[in-house]
């Protein structure tokens, strides 16, 4: 099996030195980009697997990195913040990256992280197939193949990131039954999320707009006030 690619895109030498070794270590192949501008040069020759991509960089910040790698692909992103009030600037931003780490973090978490992602974009690598898959799911106009890793609303393809993805899919394999906050949380971020819980709102925000005829009058996510979210099953 070849290696999977991770690109590093890092202006701290400590950092990158740390990376090369420890990624290596884990059986990864390292990549590197010093700067913004140098990381989407990078980007196009080394087609990576993943991208680590942090916050603060000279020339061009990892925000726009992410947001023209996002244009042209749907590769995981790994977002490298260096406090966490950047996690919700990140967030907020709706940039599209896949999952945050804040520095300073062990390489274990990384690593962690890491394969979680690959494991969850490992399905878009496979051919698309036509109609929808045995696991797909239906309601309420709303249809999410996982094998193809697609979702249509009312008959029109929605392109999500594989967060938004998984807390659609959440919430439709729920549908009709509250899902808590705690929950979700737990199941799309891991217990060990370190971010605040405004990333969940951010979320559920992104997904009416995506999803809601009117997002200000949600009728299929519907809020449950100090319980958490359901996905409204239509009688
Ligand atoms: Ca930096």
């Amino acid at each position: 099996m070849s290696k999977e690619v991770v690109l590093v895109v890092e202006d701290e030498e400590s950092f990158v030195e740390a990376l090369r070794v420890g990624l290596a270590r884990e059986g990864f192949r390292v990549e590197v980009a010093r700067d913004g501008v140098e990381a989407l040069t990078r980007f196009d020759t080394v087609r990576p697997d993943l991208v680590l991509l942090d916050v603060m960089l000279p020339k061009a910040s990892g925000i726009d990195v992410c947001r023209q790698i996002r244009k042209k692909s749907q590769v995981p992103i790994i977002m490298v913040t260096a406090k966490s009030s950047e996690i919700d600037t990140v967030v907020g931003l709706e940039v599209g990256a896949d999952d945050y780490i804040t520095k300073p973090y062990r390489l274990t978490e990384l690593v962690a992280r890491m394969r979680a992602v690959l494991r969850r974009s490992s399905v878009d690598s496979s051919a698309p197939v036509a109609g929808l898959g045995p696991s797909a799911i239906e309601i309420d106009g709303i249809t999410l193949d996982p094998e193809v890793h697609e979702v249509t609303v009312d008959g029109a393809v929605v392109t999500m990131p594989l967060k938004e993805f998984e807390l659609l899919h959440l919430l439709l394999a729920n549908a009709g039954r509250v899902v808590s906050r705690e929950n979700i949380i737990d199941r799309i971020w891991g217990m060990d999320y370190v971010g605040d819980t405004k990333t969940l709102d951010v979320h559920i925000k992104r997904l009416r707009s995506k999803i809601e005829s009117d997002p200000s009058n949600p009728t299929r996510i519907v809020t449950i006030r100090g319980l958490g979210y359901k996905f409204d099953k239509p009688r």
